[in-house]
């Protein structure tokens, strides 16, 4: 058994599932591949033990993930604006296992089926603070790469050996692009979890090419614009603000900005970058730091939001966090000063 949860919490886990018929798995906002593997690898568990489970999201995959989902789960993966009826009336899940958050306000509209929820409620999560006054049961640690990783310790406990399926190739998937490729938060238990699905033949570069190699021409002419006419650089910090009218300009799709707020990091002397992004009603944050510097206090106290000690994220409402989106470098420069001031 691995130091990151108590025989007890896998007890109560397997009690739950055991007891359990009906199982809704849900997810955060804005899926990533971490929520979509680690549900994936859920939702095949739990049809392997004969339960009834669906994945619930709160908004659609971006369409690079979409090759994630193996068609025979496709049915039993939900979109909630799509499905709520199903979700509020038919389909009435005994327990829910919550994935890769640590707090229903992170499933936006969702949020209020979860918040009546009235079953078991488990959580299996890598973030900081996870509420425990909500869930019933709470594996959560800060010491794995991702939800991924410390799901597939918990399902190696439950008696989950043999991992060379669907399991072990959504698992292999969240905690890749957690880590991004192997660049972050990789712990010890990271790398024994590669090499043990590797051994058992999972193909890491079949998935590879999936996630980092199936990128389309537009992504990179953005990036070029991006990084010519909207980066900018300021003392040991950097920020982007893209608007909407600039991704339509670019053909851009949900999730094809993945991983630019990472790339100002190269520079030697910056240690924190913000990269906002012109979405629906609000702007969204992601923010990326190096070793030292808090991107989750950044993204808590400037952006509504929270995450990992290094990558956080959160929003800015315009009309109430600043008055214009012209504001929005200002209002960034200005709070990543403050920041470093205090820090
Ligand atoms: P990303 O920048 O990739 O969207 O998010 C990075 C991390 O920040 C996520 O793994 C999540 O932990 C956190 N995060 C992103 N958006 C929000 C948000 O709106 N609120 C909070 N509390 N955390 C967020
Ligand atoms: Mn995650």
């Amino acid at each position: 058994m691995k130091d990151l949860f108590t025989k007890n919490e896998i007890f109560e886990l397997s009690s739950h599932i055991d007891a359990s018929q009906k199982i809704l798995i849900s997810t955060h906002a804005h899926p990533d591949g971490d929520a979509i593997g680690s549900s994936l690898a859920m939702l095949a568990y739990l049809q392997s033990k004969g339960k009834t489970a669906y994945i619930v999201l709160p908004d659609a995959l971006s369409d690079n993930l979409l090759f994630a989902i193996p068609p025979t789960l496709a049915q039993f993966v939900l979109i909630y604006i799509d499905n709520k009826e199903f979700l509020q009336n038919e389909f009435c899940a005994d327990t829910l296992i919550s994935l890769d958050y640590n707090n229903i306000s992170r499933c936006n509209e969702l949020e209020a089926l979860l918040r009546d929820f009235k079953g078991r409620k488990i959580l299996i999560d890598h973030h900081l603070k996870p509420d425990r006054d909500y869930f019933d049961t709470v594996i959560s640690t800060e010491n794995v790469s991702s939800t991924a990783e410390l799901l597939f310790w918990v399902l190696r406990d439950l008696g989950l050996e043999d991992m060379s399926g669907t399991i072990g190739e959504a698992l292999m998937l969240g905690m890749t692009s957690d880590s991004n490729n192997f660049a972050n938060s990789v712990f010890p238990t990271t790398l024994e979890m590669a090499s043990i699905l590797i051994a058992q033949g999972i193909d890491r570069d079949a998935l590879l090419e999936k996630i980092f190699k199936s990128q389309r021409e537009n992504r990179y002419r953005l990036l070029g614009y991006i990084l010519s006419e909207k980066l900018k650089i300021k003392n040991n910090f950097a920020i982007i603000v893209l608007l909407k009218e600039e991704m339509e300009r670019f053909g851009t799709k949900n999730g094809e900005t993945e991983g630019f707020v990472n790339i100002p990091l190269d520079i030697e002397t910056i240690k924190m970058c913000i990269f906002v992004r012109e979405d629906q009603q609000k702007f969204r944050v992601s923010v990326r730091s190096k070793k030292g510097v808090s991107a989750n206090n950044f993204a808590a106290k400037y952006c509504n939001g929270g995450g990992h000690f290094q990558a956080a994220g959160g929003s800015l409402v315009i009309g109430e966090d600043i008055a214009r989106a012209e504001d929005l470098y200002e209002y960034l420069e200005h709070s990543a000063e403050a920041f470093f001031n205090e820090e």
